[in-house]
């Protein structure tokens, strides 16, 4: 069976970033427990990971003991959820996505200039869920183009559109296409909102799918841009599986499949695709291909509110990176086990 590898594949600079942070977190503490509000990024491996090493994860503020240290997740919180933590005398630590953040202030600017915000995304989805947090007055969701009837409009001039950062870009078309017919004024974001490594992961997929079988994406059922990669290689004719890990391998799944991809949402840690890879190449004989498509380059920083906690206990902030380079990793981990790979380098451009 021929494994093409799509690259890129698996973590952000974002879900980097989150992880590092409560993984630095963790270093400090020594012991000290903290909180961390939501999922820190939507995998069930990484927060089970983080739990057995003593993190307590939140679904509400109120649960977190007064004075203590409250993580705020990838996805970003509400100036409500902000507010509480105030309250609750809480030490906060930002681990929300910068482009996440990005869509906050488009949110807030907009909001503030009497402009009305139609926020395209999913109405459960805690990035959404903070967003609107920023201007409820001033935000209606729309997570189909079912609801633009319904929406209510005070002045069609004043009127822009925002997304949520990991939607499927060909859903997001079909809906801002509907409302440019419904709204001709509307305004666009001042920078697209679908974020680099949503766009760059869906390309892939995209690409790829049509010359293989089957597409099996690793990642959680919680995670909107690994389903979204499912359903990108089911548009484009091909059959799809998410899974969260090796051990939801079903062999019936690979009947008849010669061609089989392997990609992994934003969220997914590579060592549970280099898990799947080595499944494949000792039960199913597979010829493993690389195909690079994009080369992402994209690196954030540690909060700011953590290297503030850093100094505040005399902690060098330049210090204790998690590695970055799961590409490197992988080839690395193909080696180690003597299994033969070809790269195919397809690179286009690269949305970084
Ligand atoms: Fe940030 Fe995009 Fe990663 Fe979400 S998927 S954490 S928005 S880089």
């Amino acid at each position: 069976m021929r494994l093409i590898l799509a690259n890129p594949r698996g973590f952000c600079a974002g879900v980097y970033m989150a992880i590092d942070v409560v993984d630095q977190l963790l270093g400090i503490l020594d012991g000290e427990p903290f909180f961390v509000y939501h999922d820190i990024v939507h995998n069930r491996h990484v927060v089970d990971r983080f739990k057995d090493r003593g993190v307590t994860f939140v679904e509400d503020i109120d649960e977190v003991p007064r004075g203590s240290i409250i993580v705020f997740s990838a996805h970003g919180v509400s100036p409500a959820v902000r507010a509480c933590a105030v309250e609750r005398d809480l030490t906060m630590i930002d681990a929300t996505c910068p482009l996440v953040t990005k869509v906050h202030v488009e949110a807030i600017q907009y909001a503030r200039r009497g402009w009305q915000i139609l926020l395209v995304g999913h109405h459960d989805h805690q990035e959404i869920i903070g967003t609107k947090g920023e201007a409820p007055d001033a935000i209606q969701v729309v997570d189909s183009v079912d609801c633009i009837p319904h929406l209510q409009i005070d002045d069609p001039d004043k009127l822009v559109y925002l997304t949520q950062t990991t939607l499927s870009m060909d859903d997001a078309n079909t809906i801002i296409s509907a409302l440019k017919q419904a709204f001709p004024g509307i305004n666009a974001p001042p920078k697209e909102d679908i974020c680099y490594a949503t766009t760059n992961r869906q390309h892939a997929v995209r690409h790829l799918a049509p010359q293989c079988d089957m597409v099996i994406v690793v990642g959680s059922k919680h995670s909107s841009n690994s389903v979204r990669l499912t359903e990108i290689a089911e548009l484009n004719g091909t059959r799809s599986q998410l899974i969260d890990d090796v051990r939801e391998l079903d062999s019936s799944m690979l009947d008849g499949v010669e061609t089989l991809m392997v990609t992994a949402g934003a969220s997914a840690p590579e060592d549970l695709v280099q898990e799947l890879i080595l499944e494949l190449v000792n039960s199913y004989d597979c010829k493993i291909e690389q195909h690079d498509i994009f080369h992402e380059s994209v690196e954030f920083g540690l909060p700011g509110s953590l290297k503030k906690f850093m100094r505040g206990r005399s902690v060098d902030t330049d210090g204790r990176r998690i590695e970055m380079d799961d590409l490197a990793a992988t080839n690395r981990f193909l080696d180690k086990h003597g299994i033969p790979y070809t790269v195919v380098d397809l690179t286009v451009s690269a949305t970084n």
